[in-house]
């Protein structure tokens, strides 16, 4: 015990290859002062029998950038620490079955060219020349990833724990946390060894995360999945094969039928994600045991039978060879199947690292990932599609047991751009959802709230399967632009339950604002679009800012942001400002459009002629609401913000009074068409850490003359030096889709850029994207390509002003 460490800069729980590898990097990072406790022995996890593939792919580019950076520092490891290991880099082939698999094909090449990975794609008759043993029946194509490869992940976890020992990192193995609390501005873990004092502290306890995360009295949102894969005797073909040869086969990747295979010695291993999936401790007499540690369940081969007789059926070889073993093991599921890395919800000084499906090939990335968590309080990528506050608290155990099984038995699912997923719906429901869907909604969730995506006509598609199409034109095209149009002629209203809503109210308000946001605050009784900056000038959010007093304002801002922007206000509020969530206690309806005073005069007293910007209280129905005067579609127009319990009286009144102007209900499909038409920007697409808020074209509401906010020296020197990438909007010659987030922009040859978003707008008739350009042909009328699935389209740079109304003549109207 003597040596037992008291104290320790950073203590990191959980020994598997994240932990070790979170390790790693913050000991690299200059914190050396590191302590790991590990309950068993480092792997004793799931990391143990993982099957250790290192794929690059992913339709994420976030989760691409860490694959892409674990198969980087994998290659170099083994000297770097001198500890050599099984790093096999043999590529891997990805097989598709149709069309649409090929465009998700084309888009990753795309993606992964702009990392500087070379991905390219095979027609059927040329699969064989890298993989001889394939038939190709039913093939469409197939995706080769030359950076593929598998590596041994107690090796793997054994060298980054070399690596971070060398460099005066602790571990402590068969030492398990058994609790935490908070002491003068300290955590203090306890272990049966005694008591660690830190400053951070980060959970990496794999599948027990959700019973660490306990100890912190936090409810985890995930799941425990079995998966299993299945190791075969050697194959004498193979063996003749591989000498021959010198290496081994590709990774083979059935992504249609749902399995991936790969050659193991001189045997095959095969790993289904099947449809009947199973969890596992999620039921009371079912309680996950005090110790799994190198444990496996029982095999369940039943379930795999159709995944087994597709394998078979196209690599023959398979069914000759003797099965050898199977392995079946815990794997962590989040609701979406991503990580947890970043920032633990509410608590100072600790951070996740854990709930990895693909905890191999992602370690790497993962732990530089939190390392500059921990270290920066920032990261180099946006990590949005990772971090622990995407999920906000409504995700209770049966929601992640539907989400968990759901996203299982798809994990290699193609993620259409306006689908769904049906598991874990109506977790929360506006206050008029039986009108909206009396009218004909068509629904998706936003932190767990359904909004209306479309109204359905009679006789439109609505079914699930129809969604699923990259095509711009789906089931849902036509009464989309029946919305858009409406909005444009006569008016138009959006039921909007669930914007997070924050009051904060103090005599100092203003001027702490001031020292938060980059521009102005606006003056009692107006409202003013703000923007948050990192201290590198980096966009941390947005928020809409309506000044209800001299002392006290009401921040309203996306509804997935919730956890996100409470904690970042929390993080940052000065003594004697009070902070409240307000976002269960209203509900917004939108009404906008040409026609939309019209519509109110006749249900408000309200002064409707006050500007554009300005808020007012009003009574519509009886009920108290306020009016504020802006529109997201870009036409005149006002937000209605009614308590909850009144939302339906209000929703019947507007409804009522617009009958006579054609006012029309139009959800948030819509809504993406019209402010793309206006070049608004879209948290964690247009606009996230990746981009400075002068890069997003964001200057006007950068205020220099104020001598203190976050972000301002390195704006400050961006403005002085010029900012290397400008925000920009394109017109594009599309054909039958529009640009996805993240396709590159082509000048010349060269790559100059990415879209952030694309849609088509149906007032201007065109397919607009949003993109960070090459500062120099950020200049109106500069001819460019975007690639579009494979396919390099036209595009114009336009002028930098909303494509429609630019002079904003409608808005103030
Ligand atoms: C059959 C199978 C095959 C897989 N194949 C692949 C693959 O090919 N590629 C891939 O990328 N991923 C694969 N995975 C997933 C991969 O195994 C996991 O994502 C990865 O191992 C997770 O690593 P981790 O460090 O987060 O968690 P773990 O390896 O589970 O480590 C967590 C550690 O925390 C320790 N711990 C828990 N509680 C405490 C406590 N209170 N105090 C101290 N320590 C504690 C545990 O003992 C454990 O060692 C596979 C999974 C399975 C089941």
């Amino acid at each position: 015990m003597a040596d037992f460490p008291t104290t320790a800069r950073v203590v990191v729980i959980g020994g598997g290859v994240v932990g070790v590898s979170a390790l790693y990097h913050l000991a690299k990072a200059g914190w050396t002062d590191a302590v790991l406790l590990e309950r068993n022995e480092l792997t004793a996890g799931s990391t143990w029998h993982a099957a250790g593939n290192v794929p690059t792919f992913s339709a994420s580019w976030s989760i691409m950038n860490m694959q892409r950076y674990s198969a980087e520092l994998y290659r170099g490891l083994g000297a770097a620490v001198d500890y050599p290991m099984n790093y096999h880099v043999t590529g891997s082939v990805r097989l598709g079955h149709t069309a649409d698999r090929l465009t998700e094909f084309k888009r990753v090449v795309g993606m992964g060219r702009y990392q500087g990975l070379d991905l390219n794609i095979l027609a059927p008759d040329e699969i064989r020349s890298v993989y001889p043993f394939l038939e190709t029946h039913g093939l469409t194509g197939a995706l080769y990833d030359p950076y593929d490869g598998d590596i041994d992940p107690a090796q793997l976890t054994q060298a980054l724990a070399k690596g971070a020992r060398a460099m005066g990192a602790k571990i402590e193995r068969f030492c398990p946390a058994t609790a935490v609390r908070r002491e003068a501005g300290e955590w203090v873990i306890t272990t049966p060894r005694g008591e660690i004092r830190c400053e951070v502290v980060v959970n990496a306890a794999g599948y027990r995360a959700r019973e660490v995360a306990r100890l912190f009295g936090r409810d985890l949102p995930m799941v425990v999945m079995s998966h299993q894969y299945l190791l075969f005797d050697t194959i004498p073909e193979l063996a003749v094969w591989s000498a021959e040869v010198g290496h081994k086969l590709p990774l083979l990747r059935d992504v249609d039928a749902s399995y991936y295979m790969r050659q193991e010695k001189m045997g095959l291993n095969l790993g289904p994600y099947e449809r009947g999936c199973r969890a596992h401790w999620v039921t009371p007499d079912d309680p996950m045991p005090e110790d799994f540690s190198f444990q496996l369940f029982p095999d369940d081969l039943e379930r795999l039978e159709t995944q087994i007789a597709d394998a078979m059926a196209r690599v023959p070889m398979l069914a000759k060879a003797g099965l050898s073993k199977v392995i079946n093991g815990p794997i962590p599921y989040a609701p979406d199947g991503n990580p947890l890395i970043g920032p633990m919800p509410g608590l100072p000084n600790a951070y996740e690292a854990c709930v990895f499906t693909f905890g191999i090939c992602q370690a790497g990335g993962a732990g530089k990932v939190l390392a500059e968590w921990v270290t920066e309080g920032t990261t180099e990528w946006d990590m949005w599609s990772c971090d622990p506050r995407r999920f906000t608290g409504f995700e209770d155990p049966a929601y992640c047991l539907a989400k968990g099984r759901e996203v299982y038995a798809n994990e290699y699912a193609i993620q259409f751009p306006q689908h769904f997923w049906p598991e874990g719906r109506d977790c929360k429901l506006s206050a008029v959802h039986d009108r909206t869907r009396a009218l004909g909604a068509v629904y998706g969730p936003a932190n767990g709230w359904e909004r209306a995506l479309w109204y359905a006509r009679p006789g439109d598609d609505t079914s699930d399967e129809g969604s699923r199409t990259w095509d711009r034109e789906g089931p849902w095209f036509g009464a989309v632009r029946e919305e858009c149009l409406a909005v444009r002629d006569s008016a138009g209203i959006l039921d909007l339950p669930g914007f997070s809503r924050f009051r904060v109210k103090g005599a100092h308000v203003a001027d702490w604002l001031a020292a938060q946001i980059t521009g102005k605050v606006p003056s009692v009784g107006r409202l003013g679009l703000a923007y948050f900056a990192d201290g590198k000038g980096r966009i941390v959010t947005e928020m809409s800012v309506a000044r209800l007093a001299a002392d006290e304002v009401m921040l309203i801002t996306a509804a997935t942001a919730q956890a996100h922007d409470r904690e970042w206000l929390q993080k940052h509020l000065a003594a004697g400002l009070k902070l409240t969530d307000e976002t269960d206690l209203w509900s917004t309806q939108i009404v906008t459009g040409p026609a939309s005073r019209a519509v109110l005069t006749k249900v408000t007293e309200a002064d409707l002629s006050r500007p554009w910007l300005t808020w007012q209280v009003a009574t519509i129905a009886g009920a108290e609401v306020m009016l504020l005067r802006v529109s997201f579609a870009g036409e005149l127009g006002w937000e209605v913000h009614s308590h909850v319990a009144d939302t339906p009286a209000v929703w019947d009144a507007l409804m009522a009074a617009g009958k006579a102007h054609g006012l029309r209900p139009f959800g948030m499909f819509a809504l993406n068409s019209l402010r793309l038409e206006k070049g608004y920007r879209a948290w964690k697409g247009d606009l996230s850490t990746d981009y400075t808020v002068l890069q997003g074209g964001l200057g006007r509401f950068v205020d220099f003359t104020k001598t203190h906010f976050r972000g301002r020296a390195a704006l400050l020197a961006e403005q002085q030096a010029g900012s290397a990438k400008r925000f920009v909007t394109l017109r594009v010659e599309a054909g039958a889709y529009d640009p996805p987030y993240m396709s590159t922009i082509w000048h010349d040859g060269k790559v100059v850029g990415e879209t952030t978003s694309g849609g088509w707008g149906h007032r201007v008739d065109a397919c607009i994207a949003l993109g960070m350009l090459r500062a120099d042909l950020a200049v109106p009328g500069t001819a460019l390509e975007v690639e579009i699935f494979g396919q390099r389209c036209a595009a114009v740079v336009q002028p930098d002003a909303p494509l429609w109304d630019p002079a904003n003549a409608r808005i103030r109207a």
